[in-house]
Parts: C-alpha cells; structure tokens; sequence
C-alpha cells in the first residue's frame, strides 16, 4: 500500500489531473506588464470598507496595466455565509462602477476561468489534494476536536508554540496502512498538507507594501480540506484559485500576512510561483484623541450601505479612499484638477504599512467639491435618483415642481465660484426646505444685531414698498440705499469709520431681510433666493413681522 492507493481510496471519482486543468485554464496571454487582480470576499452579507478599498486597488491595478480585475466568490466557510451577499458585492462593485471583468452570478459565467464561485470548485481542488496525497505532502488526520483541545491546552500551560507541528501532529506518523484502515472503518477525518519547514529557519519575502521582509518558515501542518463539506480551507483555496485564475497580485488585508510563510510553502509544493502580494494596512478612525481600527459593530461607516444611505456621490467616496490608498493621492489631484481618479497610478509604495486613517471630514470636504462642480441638471437627477430610494419627502417636494427645484439647486451654481454647502444628498432638504411653503412653518428666528420688532416692521415695510426688486444687477444698491434712508451705513468702509454715526450697517439690513424670508442668518445668495420664490410669497412672509 502506498500514498496512491491512499489517494485513490480518498477520492475514487477524481481523475483529472493538475495538468488536465492547466490546459483548461491555460496561462493567460499577457505580456509581463498586464496584471491579473481579483477581489475575494466571503459572502457574510456586508461590504465592509476594508474590502471594497482593497477592490479599488484591484482595480486600478488592473486598469493601470490594462490587464484584468476579476470576482471570486470565496463561499467555502457554509456557517457563516448570508443569503443574497453575493448579490450585494457584485451590486456595490457595479454601482461604483468597479466592474469586474470575469465573475459569476446567477448562473452566468462570465469570463474562462471559471467557476468564480468556490463551492463550486470541490472537484478541481480535489484533484490538488489528489496530488499532494500521492507525492506524500498530504495526509488525511484523524484527531477529534478534544484531541485538538487537549494539544491546545497541553500547548498554552507548557508556553509552546500553539499548531499542529512536530510531535504535536500526531497523524503524520500513521503509517498508509493505519490511514488506510482507519478511512475504510469510517472515521471521520481532515486533510493536512505535511510540512517541510524548519520554523526556526527565515526566509526572504517581499510584501509590495512593506518591502523585505525576513519570516519564519511554516512548519504546521494545516489543515487544507474540510471534514463535513470536504471543502478546502481559505489557505488551499488560495494557492488552487490564484494559481489556475493566473492573478499575478494578490490584494489583501494585513490580517493574512501571518499566514504567507505557509502559502509559500503550498506553492513551492506544487512548484508554482507564487503571486505578488499587496497586504494593505487596517483603516483606523479617530475617536477622540487616539486612533482605533474602525469596526463593523460600533461604527455604520465601516459598511459600505452607509454611503449610499446618506447620498455621498460615488466618486467622492472612492476619491476620498483614494486619499488613503497612496499618500501622493491630493497632490497628485491638485495638480491635475481635470483627471479623474482612473488616470491616476496606484503604487503600493505609496501607501501607508501601519495603518489607513479614514476621515469623514474629508470625505465630506471632497463631496462638497464635487457636488459644486455639478450642474443643476446633474445635480437633480443625482439627488433625484438618491431620493427615489431613501427619502420620501425630498421625492415629494422634488415632484411637486421639478423646474423649481431645479432653480433652487442653481443657486450660486454653474459659476466660477459655487456654493459648497451640500455634501451630500440627505443634506438637500435641510438646507432648502424654507423654500418650500409646504414647509415653511419657522419656530425660531435667527435674528442678528436688529432683533426689535418695530424695526424689523420698518425695514421690511419700506423695502416691500420702494426698494423690492429681483434684478440682480441692482438689487445690492438697492439695500444700500433702504439703508441710507434708514440710518444705517451704506458701505462698511463708512460704517468703520465712525459706527456711531449710524444705526447699523447694510449687512444689518441685508440680515433682517434674510431671516424674516428664512428664518436663517445664513443662505445662499438671497437675491437668487427672492427671485425664485417671487414678490407674493415674499410679501406674505413679511407680513407676518409688519406692526402698524
Ligand atoms: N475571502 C478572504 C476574505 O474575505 C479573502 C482574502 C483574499 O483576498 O485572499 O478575507
């Protein structure tokens, strides 16, 4: 009996070999340059920022070099999968136009190297372990989860190294016989890969990242197949999928630069090389005055849903990731204000090895910036498109009278300075409502230095009466001079000079006739605004502050 009546007991049914699935999946036809990225969440019903920053740098990658970005569905872990996951990735990958090249979904393969799905791939990685089994780099173990503990236990009060290495893999040393018995009386077993490694040996390996770095060898005999599904694990996965796919970068998060001295060493098993491999660092938060790892639990910007909730349009939200990917990210914006993030270079030398500081605010400065630059058009179907899904009342208020809120939106826009207030889409409606009647129902005025009532009655009474115009050409003189007639200062230049000369000054004035038409201090232009709601609603509002 030897290691191939073993594999052959192990798996009867597998008869294609490593070389029938190489000419399968034949190496891609690409020039050195061309790389092959992929991105590869485990379905768990989240998109969780670290992920989808990773599938940004995929994808520039890819597009950098003109080469591929493709999905792969790591479904291999049953327990914790989510149903309707799968469909959220390719969704959000979709919606930030992150599109990959190759995946599956639904049924459709897209693209030759496929399944894209692991749970569908049992049969290729069965013929990989056919393979280790029967050159004796793979064996079947039979401990049981108190085995393990025990090791375990056994492990933590000596101070041993924990894993199964040494003389703590006790399988190893079954002879084929002993596994063979064993298999055939029904005990239910893992597959490990066996070894070779010294750990008190390093080696050199380059992460793109972090530079060389040395590393212990592995030595611990891994487990590579599942008993219950007799799916492989994460780390045999890995080698199969990377290698048959050809992905020539492997992006992923720092959590797995542990484990790169025995994905090495399942490579050079097979005699295959192994991949670069870009480990990007954590994205850390503030929270008060120390920085923390940002966390699924405690923050809802950890989640992707979160941005699409509040309306941050698409490209801040990648620009402002893109702001942590590579540090030389804004300079490189600012000087050329016409690219877009796609014409930009991604290099894993530029980004940061110990950790990613995401900032909302920042998020919120790169919005702002975008959405100013938007026209009134843009602007409204954006927001428009945002609030079919999460705001009933912006959609209500938005079809009372498109053309109107389109002006609304106009204010201060399309011009070589524009209003930089709105960050995002749910911030439309609190900043408009008051030019709304539907709406309009102010509790709280925001009067400024002029908060008596007979003089509010005065300066909107005599405005209303001679002063009132919507052209903007003169519609600024026209405050200065209700001003002059009032007592106030007509410039501040004049004002500054001897402020006891007069009552106040033009912006007093301007301030009054603001938050009697608001409510607010602060808005946009209020020529602009007076223009779109016209002399009747105008009239009526102020009204409301006229004593005789
Ligand atoms: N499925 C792994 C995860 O979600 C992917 C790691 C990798 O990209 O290789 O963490």
């Amino acid at each position: 009996m030897n290691n191939n009546d073993l594999a052959n007991l192990i798996f009867p049914n597998i008869n294609k070999t490593i070389e029938d699935y190489e000419k399968i999946y034949p190496k891609r036809k690409s020039n050195d340059e061309q790389a092959v990225t992929r991105f590869a969440p485990s379905p768990t019903g989240y998109m969780h920022i670290g992920g989808f920053y990773q599938a940004i740098i995929d994808y520039m990658i890819a597009k950098n070099t003109n080469g591929i970005f493709y999905l792969r569905n790591e479904d291999t872990d049953s327990q914790r999968e989510v149903s309707g996951a799968s469909k959220l990735i390719l969704d959000t990958l979709k919606y930030y136009n992150i599109v990959p090249k190759e995946y599956e979904f639904n049924g459709e393969i897209v693209g030759n190297y496929g399944p894209y799905i692991q749970s569908e791939r049992k049969e290729i990685y069965h013929a990989f372990i056919k393979y280790l089994i029967s050159i004796g780099r793979a064996y079947p173990c039979f401990c049981t989860k108190e085995d393990l503990d025990e090791m375990r236990s056994f492990q933590e009060s000596h101070k041993v190294r924990p894993g199964y290495h040494g003389n703590f893999a006790k399988c190893r040393k079954l002879s084929v016989e002993d596994q063979i018995n064993l298999i055939k009386e029904g005990k239910p077993y893992v597959i490990r890969f066996k070894s070779n490694g010294d750990f008190e040996k390093k080696f050199r390996f380059i992460d793109e990242v972090k530079g060389l770095l040395m590393l212990n060898e592995n030595d611990i005999d891994d487990v590579i197949m599942k008993s219950d599904n007799k799916l492989p694990t994460y780390h045999f996965a890995h080698i199969v999928d990377d290698y048959l796919m050809g992905t020539t970068h492997v992006v992923r998060g720092e959590e797995w630069l542990s484990s790169v001295p025995k994905h090495i060493e399942m490579f050079e098993a097979f005699d295959f090389n192994p991949p670069k491999y870009i480990h990007t660092p954590l994205i850390l938060k503030k929270d008060g005055n120390s920085t923390r790892k940002i966390s699924k639990r405690k923050d809802p910007e950890a989640s992707m849903s979160y941005y699409k909730e509040l309306g941050y349009p698409k490209t801040a939200v990648i620009e402002s990731l893109m702001t942590i990917i590579n540090s030389n990210y804004e300079q490189w914006h600012d000087a050329n204000p016409d690219k877009t993030y796609l014409d930009f270079e991604y290099s894993p030398k530029k980004m940061s090895s110990s950790g990613a500081l995401y900032d909302l605010m920042k998020l919120e400065d790169i919005s702002k910036n975008i959405i100013s630059q938007m026209t009134k058009e843009e602007l409204y179907k954006e927001s428009y498109e945002w609030a079919k899904n999460y705001s009933e009342s912006l959609t209500k208020l938005i079809e009372l009278d498109p053309d109107y809120y389109k002006a609304i939106l106009n204010i201060e826009r399309e011009q070589a300075k524009p209003r930089k207030d709105i960050a995002k889409y749910s911030d439309i409606e609190s900043l408009i409502w008051y030019m709304y009647d539907e709406l309009y129902n102010p509790t709280d005025y925001e009067w400024g230095k002029v908060s008596d009532e007979q003089e509010i009655s005065n300066i909107l009474k005599t405005y209303m009466d001679k002063y009132f115009t919507t052209d903007s050409e003169e519609w600024f003189s026209k405050v200065k001079e209700l001003a002059s007639e009032l007592g106030y200062a007509a410039n501040m230049k004049d004002y500054k000079k001897d402020p006891d000369n007069y009552k106040g000054n033009v912006a007093d004035i301007a301030t009054v006739l603001r938050v009697a038409l608001t409510s607010k201090s602060k808005t946009p232009d209020l020529c602009e605004i007076m223009c779109i709601l016209g002399k009747d609603r105008i009239e009526k509002r102020y009204r409301k502050f006229y004593k005789d």
